[in-house]
C-alpha cells in the first residue's frame, strides 16, 4: 500500500512537471506572497525561488 502511494506520488510530480514545461515555466506561485502569477524563477543558495513582480518591485524598494 506505501508502495502505491509512493507510485501515485511520482505520477503526481510527473504530471506537474509536465504541466509546467506545456505552460511555460513562467506561471508559478510566488514564493514571497503565495499568489499564482507570473514569476521569475530566481536561484538563491542553491534552491530555486519563484518572485512575482509585486514582491519584485517590494524588494527593489528596499535595496535588495
Ligand atoms: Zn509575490
Amino acid at each position: 500500500m506505501k508502495q502505491m502511494k509512493k507510485r501515485l506520488m511520482a505520477i503526481f510530480l510527473l504530471s506537474a512537471m509536465i504541466l509546467a514545461l506545456l505552460t511555460g515555466c513562467s506561471y508559478h506561485t510566488c514564493d514571497f506572497c503565495g499568489e499564482k502569477k507570473m514569476c521569475d524563477e530566481r536561484s538563491i543558495l542553491g534552491t530555486s525561488i519563484y518572485i512575482c513582480s509585486d514582491c519584485k518591485k517590494e524588494l527593489n524598494d528596499w535595496g535588495y
